[in-house]
């Protein structure tokens, strides 16, 4: 058996045309153009691509997008400086901060600056507040990404048992919560899993991912989940990015996981687009938050 391959690249194109049609209408009645408006600290290589490919889909979807660039030397109060700047900017309507910053900034005082109204990335602790509580102003990027990326391939996710390596507050814990839920933005269907979330202390995570029927790895470790951690059958989703001598991998061993797996993400073209295509969304909202339908 070898596995049906899910195509990130291709739903992010298809998300990235709805958000594009979308926002063309509410830029024809409102006049002004959703903004997106991106920080980057220092010169790290990983993080300005981040930011062009953001900035790239921005344009392409019809969204504005704004660079604002600190030097490595910035202190806190500068990034703090420029992310009060962008509140106070009507301009602007989403605010991201690239992360990680550059050794000696506080990466969790910035983020918690940033205007809740404006945080499309979700970091902010009332967004993540209003996740857990299951009423979410903004959603996670990564996380909504591989729940619509679940749903348009037609994976049900209620009543599934769903296992995910990694905690962070990025993906692991996030996605925990939406897959959790009693419903999402396109329907019950792709909520109400039944989740577990392991880590590097958990005990037997091999014995733990082999009962998923949905794994996700978000660990960062080059090609970690090997089949014998995959039940057949399984989805497994993979979130890594690892920078090897073989070029880009996963943390999943691709080409021995997809003998075993029912259907399975690439790295890349896999949930690495489908993040940026999240982004524009939250930007729309974002936009459709500071300027509400008048009655
Ligand atoms: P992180 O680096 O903040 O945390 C790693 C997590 O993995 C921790 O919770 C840790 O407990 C767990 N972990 C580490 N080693 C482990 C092990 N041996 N066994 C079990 N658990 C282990 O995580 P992150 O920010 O979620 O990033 C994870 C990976 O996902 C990275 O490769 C990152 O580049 C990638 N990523 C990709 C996207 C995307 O859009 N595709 C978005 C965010 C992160």
């Amino acid at each position: 058996m070898s596995a049906e391959i899910l195509d990130g690249r291709a739903i992010a194109r298809q998300i990235q045309a709805e958000i594009g049609t979308a926002t063309s209408q509410w830029t024809e009645v409102r006049g002004i153009k959703p903004c997106l408006a991106a920080v980057l600290v220092g010169d790290d290589p990983a993080s300005q691509v981040y930011v062009r490919n953001k900035q790239r889909a921005c344009a392409r979807a019809g969204l504005e997008s704004r660079l604002v660039r600190l030097p490595t030397s910035a202190c806190q109060a500068d990034v703090l400086k420029t992310v009060d700047a962008l509140n106070h900017d009507a301009g602007v309507h989403g605010i991201l901060v690239q992360l990680p910053l550059p050794e000696g900034l506080d990466g969790t005082c910035v983020l918690d600056a940033i205007d809740p109204l404006k945080d499309v990335d979700a970091f902010h602790p009332e967004n993540v507040g209003r996740i857990a509580q299951g009423r979410p102003r903004f959603l996670p990027c990564t996380p909504h990404g591989i729940q619509q990326l679940l749903h348009r391939y037609g994976i049900v996710v209620s009543g599934k048992r769903v296992v995910i390596i990694g905690r962070s507050d990025i993906v692991g814990k996030p996605l925990a919560l939406l897959l959790m839920q009693r419903t999402s933005t396109v329907g019950p269907e792709s909520a109400n899993g039944t989740v577990t979330v392991c880590h590097s202390r958990s005990p037997d995570l091999a014995g733990t991912a082999r009962q998923a029927d949905i794994l996700v790895a978000a660990i960062g470790r080059p090609k970690y989940v090997g089949p014998e951690m995959v039940k057949p059958g399984a989805t497994v989703i993979d979130v890594g990015i690892n920078r090897t001598d073989e070029g880009l991998v996963g943390d999943v061993d691709f080409e021995a996981v997809r003998q075993v797996a029912g259907h399975i993400t690439p790295v890349p073209r896999g949930v690495g687009p489908l993040t940026v295509s999240m982004l524009l969304y939250n930007t729309l909202q974002a936009a459709r938050l500071q300027h509400p339908d008048r009655h």
